[in-house]
């Protein structure tokens, strides 16, 4: 297990000859780390300290918003298939615009330009989840488990790994469910989302010895006439499940040490960090409000 620890040092060497300004937290594992901490982290560490150590609130951007009421809506049908419960697009439907509401209010407010933008986009969702329905991805049998959440020790990670899986279809598939504005590249899509879909099968493995035949994704397009596209990867072979690891605990080793710093790149077009971005200085730290 690896540790951060600290040894005496001469008072006159105790001081590093260059700080970020972000370190009155670092020395500390996080209690666990999931493939989606870590690849924001790995992203951009500074936005990631922004969002979920210094718990900077933005306003909720429309395009996430919907993903999130999509997302409400798939749950209620998964679960309605596996307790036996309403599964009709009309009860769906219904599950949507609650969450869509519900998502506003709670979590808002979303940066919608104005009512005719909220508006469209409460179609779309609504377009996108009868997308699904329609489609032949739509789940035809029971699953095995929907929005499970596991957490299991994982050799060559300091903390335990977590994963929140949308679905788990009855062969041991792990599936999750993206809503996107462009037809994905099967090829990069799979790349993109490795750590988390590596991550998924290694917890299924853990937890139940099963390994998955695919691991899969499942987009859903808001083009005029909406896809529904999946994109089914290879298991994991043990290089890749090493690599992923290896990821996974750069990014547990960066948040204990409080490495947080600018890292521009393509995240920075729709980075809502922008002006603490340019503040940031090292040596000067943005107040903390809670841990990560
Ligand atoms: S603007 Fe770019 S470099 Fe700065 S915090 Fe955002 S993503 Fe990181």
């Amino acid at each position: 297990m690896t540790t951060a620890t600290s040894t005496a040092a001469p008072a006159a060497t105790r001081e590093p000859p260059f700080t970020t300004g972000l370190t009155p937290w670092a020395q500390t594992l996080p209690q666990h780390i999931s493939p989606t901490a870590a690849k924001n982290y790995l992203g951009c560490s500074l936005r990631f300290y922004f969002e979920r150590v210094a718990c900077i609130r933005k306003q909720t951007p429309a395009a996430l918003h919907l993903g999130k009421a999509v997302h409400a809506a798939l749950q209620a049908f998964h679960l309605a298939r596996w307790r036996g419960g309403d599964d009709s697009p009309e009860a769906t439907a219904t599950a949507y615009e609650d969450a869509f509401h519900r998502l506003e209010r709670d979590e808002g407010p979303v940066n919608f330009k104005d009512d005719d933008e909220r508006e469209k986009c409460r179609l779309d969702g609504l377009r996108v989840v009868a997308a699904y329905l329609d489609s032949p991805e739509a789940m035809k049998e029971k699953p095995r488990a929907v929005e499970v959440l596991l957490k299991e020790d994982i050799p060559g990670l300091s903390v335990p790994l977590t994963g929140a899986m949308d679905l788990v279809e009855g062969n041991f598939t792990p599936v999750d469910f993206k809503s996107a504005a462009a037809k994905p590249d099967p090829a990069h899509a799979a790349f993109d989302h490795e750590i988390q879909l590596v991550s998924y099968q290694i917890l299924l493995e853990t937890a139940t010895g099963e390994t998955p035949p695919s691991l899969d994704l499942v987009f859903l397009v808001k083009t005029k006439t909406p896809q529904v596209i999946r994109v089914s990867s290879p298991p994991a072979d043990a290089h890749r499940k090493r690599r992923v690891t290896a990821l996974l605990e750069t990014a547990v080793e960066g948040i204990a040490a409080g490495r947080y710093h600018p890292q521009p790149g393509m995240y920075c077009s729709w980075c809502q960090y922008k002006n603490e971005c340019m503040a940031w200085l090292p040596g000067q730290a943005p107040t903390a409000r809670s841990a990560a």
